[in-house]
């Protein structure tokens, strides 16, 4: 049974993405820059933010922050993301979810330029990797877990069965959509799924996007079946404290599995190295078009 370590992954995919970064300065005089919009001061969302800020610069990136309000208007926020769409030196823009109630999502991702939409929600993107094309920007999420598994599986999922639990856009219809891109045999299914355990019984992969704490039990999994647990849960423990745990009952699913990614230190620390390689990719494309 393997512990797939996605710290050590997205550690590895940083130290390259440094380099490709220090390349591009060098050769292009273009430092790849990515643009957070945080709107409040939700203590999570402040945390991912930090986060993202630290691994940013640690790559030789810019990284930069725009804290707005928490009763900023929509039209205010509006006008914020259409002065970095026109601004030459921003290539990535990303606004931390959740938003405040009175913010309509959908409509300030729509406003994003689609060539800086590094975060792969706007419907342009969404679409592009529906087509299967290439360009798209892809998810974060969706697509470390995909380099999880290929790395773990040694890169050729043709004809896998993948069950994925969850059809959010965020993550289960995107990583659905990229392991059919991989050949795989892709199953979604959702709270209305009937025998939900007996159709996971049947995957060589699972991913596992549900948001429901160690929701996944040993019994649903084919011995030997990879398994992807995308959830991150905040749970009491018995002595009163919290930890996080994922969708996946961890401790007995490792006893028959093949592989699995841990929670928290699997497809978490892919989420932003992923974030990074598609700020270089926006980049990178800017590049492409000034010297078409
Ligand atoms: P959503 O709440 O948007 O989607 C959950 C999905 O699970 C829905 O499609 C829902 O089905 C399905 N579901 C709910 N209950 C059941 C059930 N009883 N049986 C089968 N399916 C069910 O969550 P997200 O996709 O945004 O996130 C999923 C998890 O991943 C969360 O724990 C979240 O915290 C975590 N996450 C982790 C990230 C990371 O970086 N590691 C990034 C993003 C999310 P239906 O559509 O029918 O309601």
């Amino acid at each position: 049974m393997t512990i797939i370590d996605g710290k050590l992954t997205a550690k590895n995919l940083r130290e390259k993405l440094a380099i490709e970064v220090a390349e591009m300065k060098s050769e292009y005089g273009v430092q790849p820059s990515l643009t957070v919009v945080m709107v409040g001061d939700d203590p999570a969302s402040q945390v991912y933010v930090k986060n993202k800020v630290q691994q940013t610069q640690a790559i030789g990136m810019i990284s930069s922050e725009i804290n707005m309000p928490a009763n900023c208007s929509q039209s205010v926020l509006l006008d914020q993301i259409k002065a970095l769409n026109h601004d030459s030196s921003v290539h990535g823009i990303l606004v931390q979810l959740p938003l405040p109630h009175h913010i309509d999502e959908s409509a300030v991702i729509a406003a994003i330029d689609p060539n800086k939409d590094v975060d792969g929600f706007h419907a342009i993107n969404s679409g592009r990797l529906f087509n299967g094309d290439l360009g798209a920007m892809v998810p974060c999420t969706p697509q470390g877990c995909v380099l999880l598994i290929k790395q773990h599986l040694g890169g050729d999922l043709s004809g896998k069965h993948v069950v994925v639990i969850g059809r959010s856009n965020i993550v289960g219809k995107p990583v659905a959509m990229l392991l059919l891109q991989e050949n795989c045999t892709v199953t979604i299914t959702h709270s209305r799924t009937r025998n939900l355990p007996e159709v996971c019984r049947q995957a060589d992969i699972v991913v596992a996007a549900v948001g429901i704490a160690e929701f996944v039990k040993a019994d649903w999994i084919k011995e030997g079946a990879t398994v992807i647990d995308v959830g991150i849960n905040r749970v009491i423990t018995h002595d009163g404290k919290y930890k996080l745990v994922g969708d996946v009952d961890y401790q007995a699913v490792i006893e028959g599995c093949g592989a699995i990614t841990p929670v928290p230190g699997g497809v978490g620390p892919m989420t932003i190295a992923c974030l990074l390689k598609n700020t270089l990719l926006a980049a990178q494309a800017t590049i492409s078009k000034r010297s078409v």
